[in-house]
This record gives C-alpha cells, sequence and structure tokens, in this order.
C-alpha cells in the first residue's frame, strides 16, 4: 500500500489527509500541538475552494455548515459608498463557514483510515536524496512515499527545500472575532454583512446565520475583521479591545455594536504575513516518490483576497488527482513534479492580485487617500472583479 506522510493538521493538512486516505493511501498525519484545533473564527470560501472541497468528496459537509455572503459594497468611514454592488447575472457567490464546523467536517472525512499522531513536532527531513522521503521527530524517522509539507506558514520542514524563502510581516495586523447573536439583539440581519475602509484600516462583516440556519451542525453568529496598518499589539486582548474600539470609534454601523458585543476571549489576533519570494518548486523528488509544499508553507499570502485556505484546498485537490494512479517510483516522482507545475502558476497569479489588493486596501496619507477614493469607484470594480474572475478560474485536474 503506497504511504503518505502529512505535517501539519491545519485545514490543507486535514484535507489532503482524508482525500489521500479515501484514495487508498495509509496516510500518518503529524501535528505538534496537543490536539487538532482550530483558530475558532471563521473563514470566506469562494467558489474555486468550494470547487476544491467537492473534488475532495467534502462538498456535503460544507453544504450543512455555510452560509451565502451578502456582498454589500464598500463604504468609507463617513458612510459615504465607495463601491455599489452590481450583481452580475448567474455570479457565484462565496459562502462563509464557522471554522469550527469546517474543522468538524475535515476530522470526520479523515474516517478510520488516518493514522493521527498530535503532540508530534516534526524537526526536519532526512537528508538523503536516493533514500524513501522521511522527516525526523524528536521520536525518531517516519518515512513514506509522499511527504506532504502542511505546516503553515513558518514551516519547519520549507528551508531545507527553498532556502530563499522568507516570511516578512505584510505591513499589518488583523483581529477577528465571531459574536454570538444574542450579545447583539438589536443588529437588524440585512445590516450586518458589509466592508468598510479607512486610512490603513479596515473591517468586514458577515453573518453566519443563525445556530443551526445552515444545516443541521452549524454554530452561528456574526463573524468580523479588523485590519489595521502596523505591527500585531502586545498587549493583553482587553487592552487590544480598548484600542480596537478607539480606532473605529464613530465607524458606521454595525462596526460600533459588533466591537461592543466582543468580548476579550473572544478576540483572536494575527500577524499579516506573506513569504517571499514563492518558492521555486512546490514538488521535490526524492527516491522513489517525492515531497511536496501545501497551503500556507508553500505560498503564504496577506488575509486580503480570503484566499489562502481555498488554495490550499487547490492545492490537495490537485495533489490528490496526479497521485491518484502513480505507484512508488519514476511515475510517483513525476506526480510530484506535475503538482508543482499545476500549482505554482496559479499561487503567484493569486499572490500578485492579493498584492495589488493590499495597496489599494492599506492606502494611507492624505493624498494616497484620495487617489484611491477618486479611483475606487472605477478601478476597483475592475480589480475586484479580476480578482474574483481569476479566482474563479480554476477546475480540478481530471484524474
Ligand atoms: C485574518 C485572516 C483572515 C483570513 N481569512 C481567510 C478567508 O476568509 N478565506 C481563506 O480562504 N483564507 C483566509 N485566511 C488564510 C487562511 O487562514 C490560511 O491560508 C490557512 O489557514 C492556511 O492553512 P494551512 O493548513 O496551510 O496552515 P495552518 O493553518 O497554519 O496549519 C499548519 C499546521 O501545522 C502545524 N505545524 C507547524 N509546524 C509543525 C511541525 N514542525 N510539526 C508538526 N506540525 C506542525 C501547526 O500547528 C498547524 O496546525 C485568513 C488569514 C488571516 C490571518
Amino acid at each position: 500500500m503506497r504511504t503518505a506522510v502529512v505535517v501539519g493538521a491545519g485545514v490543507g493538512g486535514l484535507a489532503v489527509a482524508g482525500a489521500l486516505a479515501r484514495s487508498g493511501w495509509r496516510v500518518t498525519l503529524l501535528e505538534r500541538q496537543d490536539r487538532i484545533r482550530s483558530a475558532g473564527t471563521a473563514l470566506v470560501l469562494w467558489p474555486n475552494g468550494i470547487r476544491a472541497l467537492q473534488a475532495l468528496g467534502l462538498g456535503g459537509g460544507l453544504d450543512a455548515i455555510a452560509t451565502g455572503l451578502a456582498y454589500h459594497g464598500v463604504r468609507r468611514p463617513d458612510g459615504q459608498w465607495l463601491v455599489q454592488p452590481r450583481p452580475q447575472a448567474g455570479e457565484r457567490v462565496p459562502v462563509v463557514v464557522h471554522q469550527e464546523d469546517l474543522h468538524d467536517a475535515l476530522i470526520a472525512g479523515l474516517g478510520e483510515q488516518v493514522e493521527i499522531r498530535t503532540g508530534v513536532a516534526v524537526r526536519g527531513l532526512r537528508p538523503a536524496s536516493t533514500d524513501r522521503p522521511a522527516v525526523t521527530t524528536g521520536r525518531g524517522v517516519v518515512e513514506a512515499d509522499l511527504v506532504v509539507a502542511a505546516d503553515g506558514a513558518q514551516s519547519t520542514l520549507r528551508p531545507a527545500l527553498a532556502p530563499a524563502s522568507t516570511v516578512v510581516s505584510s505591513g499589518c495586523a488583523a483581529w477577528r472575532a465571531v459574536v454570538p447573536w444574542y450579545r447583539a439583539p438589536q443588529l437588524p440581519p440585512e445590516r450586518i454583512s458589509g466592508e468598510i475602509l479607512g486610512a490603513g484600516y479596515r473591517f468586514v462583516s458577515a453573518s453566519l446565520g443563525e445556530r443551526g440556519s445552515a444545516g443541521g451542525s452549524s454554530r452561528g453568529g456574526i463573524y468580523w475583521v479588523a485590519t489595521a496598518a502596523g505591527a500585531s499589539r502586545p498587549e493583553p486582548p482587553a487592552t487590544q479591545l480598548t484600542l480596537l474600539r478607539r480606532w473605529f470609534a464613530g465607524w458606521p454601523s454595525p462596526v460600533g455594536e459588533l466591537l461592543a458585543a466582543t468580548e476579550p476571549a473572544d478576540l483572536v489576533q494575527a500577524e499579516v504575513r506573506e513569504l517571499r519570494p514563492l518558492p521555486p518548486s512546490y514538488g521535490f523528488p526524492t527516491g522513489p516518490g517525492g515531497v511536496v509544499l501545501l497551503g500556507d508553507a508553500a505560498h503564504a499570502m496577506s488575509h486580503h483576497l480570503g484566499q489562502g485556505a481555498c488554495l490550499a484546498f487547490e492545492d490537495a485537490a490537485t495533489l490528490c488527482a496526479v497521485v491518484r494512479d502513480a505507484v512508488p517510483g519514476p511515475r510517483l516522482a513525476d506526480a510530484v513534479a506535475a503538482y508543482s507545475r499545476l500549482r505554482r502558476p496559479r499561487t503567484v497569479a493569486m499572490v500578485r492580485q492579493s498584492r495589488r489588493m493590499a495597496a489599494v486596501l492599506q492606502a494611507r496619507g492624505r493624498l494616497a487617500l484620495r487617489a484611491r477614493d477618486a479611483t475606487l469607484g472605477t478601478i476597483s470594480p475592475r480589480l475586484l472583479g479580476s480578482v474574483a474572475a481569476t479566482a474563479d478560474r480554476w477546475s480540478p485536474p481530471p484524474s
């Protein structure tokens, strides 16, 4: 039986581990934390991410937990519209999911076949290009035909494969939370979803629906994500929340209500980071098999497009398709190289789009803001449209 080691049980690692196991691989999943846990907020899944999950056989689980994202356009902090939505006929809408719900669905997708080892921190790759691929842990060596490095932006395995790629700050920090409806009862549901852009600040909110509304298992609530230029804050969560309330004071509804309804324990802060340059390859044939980079380990990017997890699912679906019939030896090594050929141009294009978007979204200073506001109404729909079209333009390779 073909064997795979997946390093990292984030969304990318969970998705690929389950899908490989379902197509007949014996999979070992190694996670350094003592249990598999999600960030506990929410994710937007664009049509490409949804299609990837469907290709991985997880579409049914998604239907039960996803809420359609109503797009209400972009406003300035004074309430003036910068971009008003012009829905296109037949346009596919993104969905928003609670990360706990998504994790539950991905863990259910692991089935009985995946051996899960938590509390195991992988230290590196066994350095011998003619042997079977293998990773080293504090407890020994784990060999397999295929090693999947899904160990996130700060990947332990990547430096040996792509030493020039380093994680750098994108120049901003982000805070996220899911607020239960009962803490913001005065907010009418139609006012929840939207985006507001200020000078170096951005606030996006979306409804996750009532508990159980999308399907029997959804958790529900209101998701928001606030972005501010600068580094992440070292203060305790209660102080961070006070800062957020100060920075976003006077912004239009629902910002004030949502920040007032948020408790310090709800707050999840992230330093926004990206990989520069992207690794020259995502697939490294090794002996009779190979090592691949997947998800943020391969192409960490800022969250402005909401595409990081979607691309991780695309990676997983592509990898599963190319290795489906590949047996260890030249065919598996070729499949590993094919994975990189398929994934790299796609993710390079998406990273480029995310940087263009960052330049628009993070504009600061009076002149830059004036230019942004003057042009956003004309450029941004085009930019947003081209981003959406680029993101949408993906389908799983035939297996
Ligand atoms: C504010 C914000 C908002 C976002 N919103 C969206 C969105 O709306 N839509 C979207 O698609 N994406 C979004 N993203 C991006 C998305 O969260 C990431 O791209 C995605 O979570 C990456 O998943 P991953 O599995 O590749 O990595 P991770 O989630 O980082 O998982 C890596 C796993 O590997 C484990 N690990 C690390 N090192 C080791 C080791 N040495 N040994 C064993 N295990 C190890 C870690 O513990 C972790 O469990 C957002 C990101 C941010 C910061």
